[in-house]
């Protein structure tokens, strides 16, 4: 075959800030069956807002201490907290924080053990707290303190402009898009009402991303995965073609990634495989 079009096919993808990191990813793209992607970041925008507080303590000392923990992390969870707290007042002091993965923190903060995260992480360190937690439709931030439930804050998110439309197009050419998302199934079932996904899993690991994503290859599918998290990494690199967010994405995803979508548009993916369609009949 002659390479030409591929190198003209990279070129191309290049001008729509496409980065294809080697021409058989252009290929790939030409077959896939299914795109499965991860939520926050991805089909979302990634920027949350602080919406609610509820809390057994002080407000201020509460999300003082939640920030505390927050300022560790890259997450845009992490973000949207401490922007939050931001005006207000000094920070109490913070040591031994550990990301505890697609989960939360965990962290000492002024001599206590702070836990913040979802409802997944208080139930791995056996905090109980009320079921009604378990309905809220928002991601919502959970904190305990020395092993007792203290209170949680919400936080929202918007889906990007151009995800349904990608969704849409998708479909047109024959191909499902799946979500995988380590948020609660309640949202994660609202987003994908949203945006006509008729698949959609919350409540995940990073582990059960990949494991849903092997399975998906085991039965045949050539799959496209598109992350933008640090969590993401494992599962970009046993996608087919694995896709990351440039924007917004962590450096392990980018750099694991066979694509990175440089201006964080879902889109990107459906001009992608047109690019590759385009570049097969250059070769022939
Ligand atoms: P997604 O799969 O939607 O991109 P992630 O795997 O990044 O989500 O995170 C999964 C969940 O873990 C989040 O929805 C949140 O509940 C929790 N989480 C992850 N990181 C943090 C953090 N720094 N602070 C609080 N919660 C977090
Ligand atoms: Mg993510």
């Amino acid at each position: 075959s002659i390479p030409l079009g591929y190198f003209g096919g990279i070129g191309l993808a290049s001008r729509h800030g496409i980065l294809v990191k080697g021409s058989n990813f252009l290929d790939v793209m030409t077959e896939l069956t299914t795109v499965v992607s991860d939520k926050t970041g991805t089909l979302t925008q990634g920027v949350f807002k602080v919406q609610e507080i509820k809390t057994s303590l002080d407000e201020q000392e509460f999300i003082q201490t939640v920030a505390a923990l927050e300022k560790s992390s890259t997450h845009p969870i992490a973000k949207a907290i401490v922007e939050y707290a931001h005006e207000k007042t000094q920070t109490p002091h913070v040591e031994k924080v550990e990301e505890v993965a697609g989960q939360g923190l965990k962290g000492i903060v002024a001599g206590k053990t702070v836990l913040c995260g979802n409802l997944k992480l208080l139930q791995k360190f056996n905090i109980t707290y009320p079921t009604e937690l378990e309905q809220i439709v928002d991601t919502i931030v959970a904190v305990g303190i020395d092993n007792q439930y203290v209170g949680y804050l919400t936080i929202a998110d918007e889906v990007k402009d151009d995800a349904a439309q990608t969704v849409a197009d998708l479909k047109k050419l024959g191909i499902e898009t799946i979500m995988l998302s380590g948020d609660k199934t309640a949202v994660v079932q609202k987003i994908a009402d949203q945006l006509h996904i008729s698949t959609a899993y919350g409540d995940l690991l990073p582990e059960d991303k990949v494991q849903k994503v092997q399975e998906l290859k085991n039965a045949g599918k050539r799959i496209a995965f598109v992350g933008d998290g640090v969590n993401d990494a494992p599962v970009v690199a046993l996608a087919d073609a694995g896709i990351a967010m440039g924007g917004l994405g962590s450096d392990a995803t980018i750099e694991t990634a066979d694509i990175v979508i440089q201006n964080d548009q879902p889109s990107r993916i459906v001009v992608a495989i047109k690019i590759g369609k385009l570049t097969k009949q250059v070769v022939w």
